[in-house]
């Protein structure tokens, strides 16, 4: 049963794969492995939050949770603009809108069917998870809620970000690196390996694009039917990746048109290598050209999780694979721009936004300017990201206690430590 809902399959050399959390293609092509489900048509359940598309998840068992996007179309926003079928999906905590994702990002798609992937394919093993803060905090929530255990390395300057709505973080191993997020990376691979422990994959890993792609296929339902363009900030581009599998599933499907989505992506100047790589028409990021003064570039950001210095540009399925298949556009966002969109939206929408999803809604508004959508477009805009301050008014956040500090150079050294600390927090769970 297992083998049969899904099978993986390698994009560049169509290996076809049996999942054990299998993340790289085994004949070693430098290509993403995708989800190949058995069910054409998808048949969406009721009441299990974002599993109600288990049939499109690399999962068994749905993980209880209310979590999940919604979609609804803009009555305020939209019509500002002149747009007659703006729709937004929203990634976050509104519960008068029916959203319930209290880490207030659409990490929380990636960490759910992840956690649940390493319990049922590698059970009992603990999941690694490296991030400068959204990702870990998602991971954290999802362990918290569940108990299933989760070790978490962020920079130390994330360590604010670290909270959970529970108060229970006994099945959490928070780790802060002296460093920036490429050191917390760094460090995470090296623990990864110790006995025990599996490295979550980032984009290779198909559960973390599989539950973002839920964004799209929430929004197909509510839409009844394909957006003719989608719109997303993108830091490493896993999720507009995702985007793409999950309409190129509904085009397989046969009931929500039969149309790829133009796929416009944004990110926050001055610290946009693949706007740049792209607009050069180039297939291949350059750290010359794309990444030039790159750690001064990202500090001036004001949305810094969009900061990936290694993104998948130009692996086999990735972002410059995405967007010559759609027919895409890249946007570069000055901060400026993105305050002066955040600031629109939340007044008209009425919901506050993570800085990232304030770079995609300034996205739009210069696609508008530039005449690249029409007023009749349908569109879909992704707000992967917002709610922060309405959480608050409704949820106690338990700040995350790191259990070690280890230094970029010293992990190496630090590893028996790390070890005997490992075995004291498995005891304990
Ligand atoms: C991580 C993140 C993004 C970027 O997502 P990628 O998949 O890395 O491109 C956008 N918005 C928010 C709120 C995020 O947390």
């Amino acid at each position: 049963m297992v083998a049969e809902k899904y099978q993986l399959k390698c994009v560049a050399g169509s290996e076809v794969v049996v999942d054990h959390y299998t993340n790289t293609c085994p004949e070693g092509h430098d290509s993403l492995l995708r989800t190949v489900y058995s069910r054409k048509q998808i048949q969406r359940r009721t009441g299990l939050g974002m599993f109600n598309y288990l049939d499109w998840l690399p999962v068994d068992e749905a993980v209880p949770t209310n979590a999940s996007p919604i979609t609804y179309k803009s009555e305020a926003f939209g019509p500002e603009l002149g747009l007659n079928e703006l729709y937004i999906s929203f990634s976050g905590y509104w519960p008068e809108r029916g959203a319930y994702m209290k880490t207030c990002t659409f990490k929380e798609l990636e960490a759910l069917p992840t956690v649940q992937r390493v319990k049922e394919r590698v059970g009992g093993k603990i999941v690694t998870v490296a991030s400068a803060g959204n990702t870990s905090r998602a991971f954290a929530e999802v362990s918290s809620a569940t108990g299933m255990p989760v070790l978490a390395v962020v920079p130390s300057s994330s360590l604010t970000r670290m909270w959970t709505t529970g108060e229970d973080h006994n099945s959490i191993f928070l780790i802060a690196v002296d460093g920036d997020y490429s050191d917390a990376i760094a460090v995470g691979k090296q623990l990864a390996k110790l006995e025990g422990l599996v490295e979550e994959g980032g984009v290779k890993n198909v559960a973390r694009r599989d539950g973002m792609g839920v964004v799209e296929l929430e929004a197909a339902f509510a839409m009844r039917g394909l957006p003719d363009y989608y719109f997303q900030a993108v830091g490493s581009g896993t999720g507009a990746i995702a985007a793409w599998e999950a309409f190129d599933r509904l085009i397989a499907d046969g009931r929500f048109g039969t149309r790829m989505p133009r796929i416009v992506i944004a990110q926050n100047l001055p610290f946009a290598p693949m706007v740049s790589a792209w607009q050069a028409g180039r297939a291949e990021l350059s750290a010359e050209l794309d990444m030039k003064d790159a750690e001064q570039a990202i500090r001036q950001l004001y949305a810094d999780v969009l900061s990936t210095r290694n993104p998948p540009y130009s692996i086999t399925g990735g972002v410059y694979d995405m967007l010559s298949d759609t027919d895409g556009r890249t946007y570069g966002i000055t901060n400026a721009e993105a305050r002066e969109a955040e600031r629109l939206f939340e007044c008209k929408e009425g919901i506050d936004l993570d800085p990232a999803a304030a770079v995609a809604v300034a996205s739009l508004l210069k696609a508008l300017d530039a005449g690249l959508v029409k007023q009749a477009d349908r569109i879909l805009l992704n707000i992967t990201g917002g709610g922060y301050k309405r959480v608050k008014e409704d949820c106690a956040l338990y700040h995350i206690e790191k259990r070690m500090a280890l230094q970029p150079a010293e992990h190496l050294l630090a590893l028996d430590e790390v070890k005997n600390e490992l075995r004291e927090f498995v005891r304990a769970l």
